[in-house]
């Protein structure tokens, strides 16, 4: 299966950006060996759809679990589709740490993505006070255990396995820290845990590699280094060799 490089470009690139930095972005990647998820801002869906100049899939960073309503500034899951999304992110950490979104939230989000037909990428992972009092496992856990029973009506999703002290920090988990947290995650998904699991947390050039070679990690998701297209392009590079070897986990 391929590998997937997303790239979430969080409060960052209105539609005029978003033409240039396709213009950009040209990797001489491989489809069967990486998928490229991008997402953009609900605004500049349409701008990305034009202008991307090679395979992409698109994503919205949120959607409110309500189909519609008098919930001024927020979108729902059927807008984003109809707007030319596929996929969503739920439950980022700072939708869940600077919007204190909770884990029963993240579950009625998941929940509306799938009745909309949108991939949910829902993201998981501790604070570094957490890991530190040896409670990894059970954060895992019990977020997991939340969304959980919004997939059990079948619906593609991925899981992001993205530690809060790794995210914009400059910290990166080893490709070891990475592979045991995603064994753990995918033990909690049960049966669906052949879902494909993505690292994020200060993901660059220069660790994608490894980081994607690893066992159980199915792909990554990137924040600070996707804004450059340059940049990305490597990461989705390396994501295409990693995709094509034999070496890496496999994205079931
Ligand atoms: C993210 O926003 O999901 C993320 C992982 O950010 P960064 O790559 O900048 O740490």
């Amino acid at each position: 299966m391929p590998k997937v490089v997303a790239g979430n470009w969080k409060m960052h690139y209105g539609p005029a950006e978003t033409a240039n930095y396709f213009a950009r972005f040209r990797p001489d990647a491989n489809p069967e060996s990486v998928s490229l998820i991008f997402f953009v801002a609900g605004l500049s869906l349409h701008a990305a759809k034009t202008s991307a100049r090679v395979p992409v899939e698109l994503g919205v960073q949120s959607i409110h679990w309500e189909p519609s309503g008098a919930l001024t500034g927020e979108t729902s899951a059927e807008m984003a589709a109809e707007a030319g999304a596929s996929f969503a992110l739920v439950g980022h950490s700072e939708r869940r740490h600077v919007f204190g979104e909770t884990d029963a939230e993240v579950g009625r989000k998941v929940a509306a993505a799938v009745r909309a037909g949108l991939v949910p990428v829902v993201c998981v992972g501790e604070l570094l006070e957490e890991r530190r009092a040896g409670r990894l496992a059970e954060v895992l856990r019990r977020q997991v255990s939340a969304f959980l029973p919004s997939l059990q009506g079948g619906g593609r999703f991925m899981v992001a396995y993205e530690p809060v002290w790794a995210i914009g920090t400059g910290e990166t988990a080893t490709p070891q820290d990475a592979s045991d947290a995603h064994g753990i995650v995918r033990e909690a998904l049960g049966e669906l845990g052949r879902a494909p699991i993505l690292y994020g947390g200060s993901v660059k050039s220069g660790n994608a590699t490894a980081l994607m070679s690893a066992p159980d990690v199915d792909g990554v998701l990137v924040g600070g280094a996707s804004l450059d297209p340059e940049v990305f392009t490597k990461i989705a590079m390396a994501g295409d060799s990693a995709g094509g070897s034999t070496g890496g986990g496999s994205a079931g």
